[in-house]
């Protein structure tokens, strides 16, 4: 997709992020998803480890009300503001009306809280294949248990919900382990979504 320099990073500007994405799923083409806000540009000057995983992930999209007058500002188009939490679960709904729905995976937040998202969004879409949750908090050998688990499992779209610059790095050191999958990282949204 055509990129944008916001402050160095580049964003990319389309009018349908989640068509782009099911395109991804079906040609199994393995995808890092940013979502950035201006707070994240700033962490991104500071952070060089961030700012390089930024630059290398696939799809970076405007999520911040900053970011997006800038774009405006910049190419006098419109640009649309696409939230981070909107596009999961635009997302969702589109993958609940697949013939054969891919499988998706929650990881992140404190205990208890992927496992009650994932509740939440099986019930808004029946037909939803979760595959599995985890747990934002825990110890390395539980860390490498998950490792397991989504190697074993190969999710093809995966919520990361650690924080910034947590869940990017994260992302970055992880999504070998399912190549093929996307890989969004989602914040804060399973703490709003476990209500
Ligand atoms: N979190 C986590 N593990 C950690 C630190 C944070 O799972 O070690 C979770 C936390 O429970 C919360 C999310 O990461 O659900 C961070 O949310 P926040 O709204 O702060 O995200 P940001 O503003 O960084 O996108």
């Amino acid at each position: 997709p055509k990129a944008f320099s916001v402050l160095g990073i580049p964003v990319h500007v389309m009018t349908n992020y989640p068509g782009w994405l099911l395109e991804c799923l079906q040609q199994g083409k393995g995808t890092h998803v940013v979502t950035l806000n201006a707070e994240m540009t700033m962490q991104a000057e500071r952070n060089s480890a961030l700012a390089k995983v930024i630059q290398d992930a696939e799809l970076v999209i405007p999520d911040g009300a900053g970011v997006v007058l800038y774009l405006r500002w910049l190419l006098w188009q419109k640009v649309e503001r696409c939230p981070g939490i909107e596009l999961a679960e635009t997302l969702l709904r589109e993958l609940g009306k697949q013939q054969n729905p891919a499988k998706v995976f929650f990881y992140g937040g404190a205990p208890g809280v992927a496992a009650k998202a994932a509740e939440f969004c099986q019930q808004k879409t029946p037909s939803l294949n979760v595959v599995g949750t985890h747990s934002g908090y825990h110890s390395l050998e539980e860390e490498e248990k998950l490792r397991q688990t989504l190697s074993q499992l190969q999710p093809q779209v995966i919520f990361v919900g650690l924080g910034v610059p947590r869940q990017e790095l994260w992302i970055a050191q992880h999504r070998y382990l399912c190549p093929q999958a996307i890989w969004i990282g989602v914040g804060g949204s399973f703490d709003i979504w476990s209500g």
